[in-house]
């Protein structure tokens, strides 16, 4: 029976590239998978790439408010066999809509989702696409990194010019300033230490 996937973790735990070896594993027993990825994430727009150095091209972006049933319909329609899986990254940017969306995929339509994402944003609040995987998915896993002193990370901190921040905009990729924000993935412990114990 297939299922719905979600598969969360802190920034740079390597979503990106499980999500690439697992297309890799199924395309090795020569099956068709589809890659996608909600169309908001700027940064490498239309690519899925690993911090290993692993670069794909997606085969559809998801937009605001596209029907990720018929996306799916149309991309995979080219194959002569099933689609055996889709695997979504940075899923959290999907909006709860399109995480039913993939739900029905799943039961309705037969095709397993893997969706790859991060859990909360940098004020520690779930993302909405996030929030819903974890109410409705069949399974979840988390990828698991490290914190600058070797705890679990947690939580992820946004840098602006290299000095934590905890207010502003939940997606701040579309920033004029982009090149200044930047991420640590950090333990609760050196979260609540930087944020002078401020969580959202
Ligand atoms: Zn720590």
């Amino acid at each position: 029976m297939a299922k719905l996937y979600f598969r969360y973790g802190a920034m740079n735990s390597g979503k990106s590239t499980a999500l690439l070896q697992a297309a890799f594993n199924y395309e090795e027993r020569g099956q068709h998978v589809l890659l996608a990825k909600p169309e908001i994430d700027t940064k490498g727009a239309g690519h899925i790439s690993s911090r290993l150095g692993v670069e794909r091209p997606v085969d559809f972006l998801i937009g605001r408010g596209d029907d990720v049933r018929a996306l799916v319909a149309a991309h995979g329609a080219r194959y002569i066999g099933a689609v055996a899986c889709l695997l979504i990254d940075e899923a959290q940017f999907l909006s709860p809509e399109q995480v039913d969306d993939l739900l029905r995929l799943v039961v309705e339509d037969g095709i397993p989702v893997l969706a790859y994402g991060i859990r909360t944003d940098f004020r520690t609040r779930a993302f909405p696409g996030s929030a819903r995987l974890m109410e409705v998915s069949h399974s979840l896993e988390e990828l698991k990194t490290i914190c600058r002193c070797g705890r679990k990370a947690l939580f992820n901190a946004r840098l602006v010019g290299g000095r934590f921040v905890f207010d502003g905009d939940q997606v701040a990729i579309d920033d004029l300033d982009h090149d200044q924000v930047t991420y640590e993935s950090l333990c609760a412990q050196d979260y609540l230490l930087a944020s002078g114990g401020r969580l959202s």
